[in-house]
């Protein structure tokens, strides 16, 4: 798959330099000219202003997009046949997922991210095959190598309620027996303990473009003994940690249930709220929680899309911004025109944050700062990125700025502005990543994507898994049902973890 056509340049030239995109007013945008920015061992060596080459006028430079929060699911939900719901009702559906090579499944999904100027992602691992775990996380590993882009891998542990929030015998009652058997087994659960050897590992195929984090999948989902494991684990390596937190409204109710003190304080008194957990949607976060989050360093990532499409609702992007909460704009692999644009993403996450008053809730130049420095920070820590200034990792975007502005006349607007309102992936000119190039017009160099992409879709089809889709429809009717009588609410939750190993 691989096109072996990418390279490290020496520069880049543009005809204009957004080294701070969320800078603030008039000062950053009067600051941005052209010029040309210099490269070295990875790094940003030079940032030169000056007249670019020719070939560079029509270049807008600025820090490459981080995507906060994703699974790398390579086939889409859509084409393997889950509709959007409800997550509680579409959950169900994602046993349709065909078992393919989990290298070529990263391949695809972080080749596309790249050509939607990419640089980094948070891989939020989906195991396929819990038995075969390990050799999954080295096919992430792989891909992110091939492709040339900065992966952080959160290893699941999942290890509460199957199925439903709460106590699923109710659920499973009200299931025909073969239904229930059905359900009765869940697959990808293991121990904690087990989770902790697998971790060590997969922590064998850590690169400089692939780190390791602890993925507690949520607090629904994650033993309390195994919240607080993880949060001592983090504190004692260092290692950051990712997790699902307050996605939909049945998850807020059950938490308010079984959290009466707060889930938040909860979290907070196992030291899990820490700089180094990045949390994805946050949805259901209620005002008093955003500074909790901002005075511990927690970062958000706020995904738009995949709250419109699993019915979530909307994260309050502009009210976490304004407590001081680090955030960030995640795919989840689940973008509004499931088409994995990243520059999209980030004008549906303005337009739906920036309110109703005189005065914008949120501005262009926070947007920015979000996709390319606080987006970043939220996956990777501080590595000094997310600006152009020598000393910075090499990871910049060039946008084709002149085909964005085509038929501009005048007085130009601010280029972030413009930038958030028009641009698409197809704008991406160039993406560079660790000084390597490895998107040119559009089309990622580093690895040949439509070769990859037609290979999954041809493994995915003679991998159809047999699922029973009546039997499908049944749970999710039965999930309804539960939900529906507020059964998540009440307080006999049975212990149903995995034994130990
Ligand atoms: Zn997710």
């Amino acid at each position: 798959m691989s096109a072996g056509a990418a390279a490290a340049p020496e520069s880049i030239d543009g005809g204009l330099i957004l080294a701070e995109p969320g800078a603030a007013g008039a000062a950053a945008f009067a600051g941005t000219g052209g010029g040309r920015i210099r490269f070295a061992e990875g790094r940003i060596a030079a940032v030169e202003p000056g007249r670019p080459s020719p070939g560079g006028e029509g270049l807008l430079l600025l820090p490459a997009l981080a995507n906060a929060h994703d699974h790398g699911w390579g086939l889409s939900t859509l084409a393997f046949g889950a509709a959007d719901d409800a997550l509680e009702l579409w959950m169900p559906d994602l046993s349709r997922n065909p078992r393919v090579d989990p290298y070529l499944r990263a391949l695809v999904a972080f080749a596309r991210m790249a050509e939607s100027g990419i640089c980094v992602a948070n891989h939020c691992h989906n195991t396929q095959n819990s038995d075969a775990l390990v050799a999954e996380a080295q096919g992430v590993s792989r891909a992110a190598a091939d492709v040339g882009v900065r992966v952080a891998f959160a290893m699941p542990f999942f290890d509460r309620n199957a199925t439903v929030y709460g106590d699923r015998t109710k659920l499973l009652d009200t299931l025909e027996p073969a239904d229930r058997a059905y359900v009765a087994a869940p697959a990808m659960m293991r121990p904690m303990a087990l989770n902790f050897a697998l971790m060590d590992e997969i922590a064998a195929f850590e690169h400089p473009l692939f780190s390791l984090q602890y993925g507690p999948v949520a607090p629904q989902w994650a033993e309390n003994a195994t919240l607080a494991a993880i949060a001592e684990a983090s504190a004692l390596t260092g290692r950051r940690v990712h997790m699902h937190l307050l996605e939909t409204k049945r998850q807020r109710e059950w938490a308010d249930a079984h959290y009466p003190d707060g889930l938040l304080n909860f979290l907070d008194t196992l030291g899990l709220l820490s700089p180094r957990l990045s949390v994805a949607h946050g949805v259901w976060l209620r005002p008093g929680e955003y500074e909790l989050m901002a005075e511990r360093g927690v970062s958000v990532s706020v995904n738009s899309s995949s709250n419109l499409r699993l019915r979530s609702g909307r994260a309050a992007m502009a009210d976490m911004v304004a407590a001081g909460v680090n955030v960030g704009v995640g795919l989840d692999g689940l973008s509004l025109d499931d088409d994995n644009d990243m520059l999209r993403e980030l004008r549906l996450a303005w337009r739906l944050n920036a309110g109703d008053g005189l005065a914008p809730a949120i501005t262009p130049a926070a947007v920015l700062d979000v996709a390319c420095r606080t987006g970043r920070r939220s996956i990777l820590g501080d590595d000094g990125g997310g600006g152009l200034a020598p000393g910075a990792p090499a990871d910049l975007l060039a946008v084709d700025f002149a085909a964005l502005t085509y038929d501009c006349v005048g007085e130009r607007l601010d280029p972030r502005y413009l930038l958030l309102a028009r641009g698409a992936k197809r704008h991406v000119a160039r993406l560079i990543v660790a000084g390597r190039e490895i998107v040119r017009d559009a089309r990622c160099l580093s690895v040949d994507l439509p070769a990859a992409e037609a290979a999954l879709i041809e493994a995915a089809r003679s991998a159809v898994p047999d699922v029973d889709g009546g039997r499908i429809g049944r749970l999710q009717q039965a999930v309804a049902g539960y939900y529906g009588c507020g059964l998540h609410c009440e307080l006999s939750e049975p212990d149903d973890s995995p034994s130990s190993p």
